[in-house]
């Protein structure tokens, strides 16, 4: 595949374009149509399929609700019986509670006592509030204004029988769940979760435990990319830190290419002298694209090892997680099956002035709240360097700087990426 775009620009001093760098878009697209979904699936009870992707439609075999019933506590009356002001005065005639229906018929000018949930009797329509209601013995009149049909739930107006109320490729939510058990399925068909491997390179690196030498620094990316693959749901081999060694590299990177669906390293794939990365992959593997027109993130490695996707993410702790958030998430998606929807993007007035060069996106760590004026705002989380993780861990969005943005004016629009929808 050719990292070249078709359109070849030359950069000049005024913008930050490289003719060779991919925009975020194309490279998404790319990645993408370079994973193909998992094909095994397996049948597993309900609980077991929450935040799983279905491999299969669902459909209901019942009505839900499966009886016309009463959406209120009061009584249930034929609407026939309402006088032209919507009162009626009416005679008891029995009871009907959620689980114990009204066993006979209701005649013209009998009411029954009916509580919320009760199917309607046979012969009634309408249900009229308790609070709309007072009673004289067994005569129970009703207050002008009630309407013929009012307060009854129809049968098969949640769901209708035969309907497909879950598309395949859909990821199961806790709504989703109690959807499900109103159909009273018991078991669903998802897909098996993908295995992702990965493992930090870096000769700088310490795992947590160890003690600091000089120059050496804490492994943080393999915490951060545990906490996204996590909540991704797929199934994790965390493989450590390998060295920038190149038989060291090129071991690791074949062992998990083996046994998993994706390979994930971090570090070692800009043009620096420990870079091996690149080179090891175009021996062992195939490399499909390499600069991305953004920042952080413009050294990221997409390509393949054996049946394995391959992502060389930046070293970086914040482009680790910003390409992540781009790229991998979308991508392991489509692996496990799901339907993969563009992010949710909002627009808020930026409370500070940003400045920026066309010629490649921009993703800043926001801070999103709604200002008093009842519109979203947004500012940035402190220093924006690409290795600065605490602007990472205030922020609750990307602000997404696109290609041609030339800077923001304090109180500008911009595009927004909630966290919320980056799971
Ligand atoms: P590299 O892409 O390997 O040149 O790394 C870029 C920067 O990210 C360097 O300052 C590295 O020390 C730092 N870095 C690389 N990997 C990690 C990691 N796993 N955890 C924290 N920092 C890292
Ligand atoms: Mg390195």
């Amino acid at each position: 595949m050719s990292s070249t775009s078709p359109v070849s620009r030359q950069p000049s001093c005024a913008d930050d374009r490289d003719p060779d760098a991919l925009s975020v878009t194309e490279a998404r697209a790319r990645i993408l149509g370079a994973i193909s979904p998992v094909t095994l699936t397996e049948r597993l009870a309900i609980r077991q399929c929450l935040d799983r992707v279905l491999a299969e439609p669902v459909t209901s075999a019942i009505n839900v609700p499966g009886n016309t019933n009463s959406a209120m506590d009061g009584y249930a009356i034929n609407g026939a019986d309402l006088a032209v002001d919507g009162s009626a005065t009416l005679h008891l005639a029995g009871q009907a509670f959620a689980g114990h229906p009204f066993a006979g018929n209701v005649d013209r000018g009998q009411c029954i006592r009916i509580m919320t949930g009760a199917p309607m009797p046979p012969g009634t329509d309408t249900v009229v509030m308790q609070e709309h209601s007072a009673a004289d013995g067994n005569r129970i009149s009703f207050t002008p204004g009630q309407r013929s049909g009012q307060n009854v739930r129809q049968a098969g107006e949640d769901v209708a029988r035969g309907q497909v109320v879950l598309d395949a490729g859909r990821r199961v939510t806790a709504a989703d769940l109690g959807l499900l058990a109103s159909l009273g399925n018991a078991e669903l068909a998802v897909y098996r979760r993908p295995r992702v491997a990965f493992f930090s390179t870096g000769d700088e690196l310490r795992s947590i435990g160890q003690p600091l030498a000089e120059g050496e620094i804490y492994d943080s990316n393999r915490y951060s990319l545990y906490g996204m693959l996590t909540r991704l749901g797929v199934e994790i081999r965390d493989l450590g830190v390998v060295p920038d060694d190149p038989t060291a590299l090129e071991a690791a990177l074949s062992q998990a290419a083996a046994d998993c669906d994706v390979v994930i390293t971090t570090g070692g794939v800009s043009v620096g002298e420990a870079d091996f990365i690149k080179g090891l992959l175009d021996r062992i593997g195939e490399m499909q694209l390499w600069k991305i027109a953004m920042k952080p993130g413009r050294p990221l490695t997409f390509g393949r090892i054996g049946n394995a996707a391959y992502f060389g993410l930046p070293g970086n702790p914040v482009a680790v997680m910003v390409t992540f958030y781009q790229f991998v998430q979308p991508a392991l998606r489509r692996l496990a099956g799901e339907t993969v929807t563009e992010p949710l993007v909002v627009n808020a007035v930026c409370d500070e002035a940003l400045r920026k060069r066309p010629g490649r996106s921009e993703y800043l760590r926001g801070q999103l709240s709604v200002a008093p004026d009842g519109q979203l705002h947004v500012s940035r989380t402190g220093s924006q360097g690409s290795g600065i993780l605490t602007s990472m861990s205030r922020a609750n969005c990307f602000i997404v700087l696109p290609d041609e943005c030339g800077g923001v004016a304090v109180g500008g629009a911009v595009q927004v990426q909630p966290f919320a929808g980056l799971i």
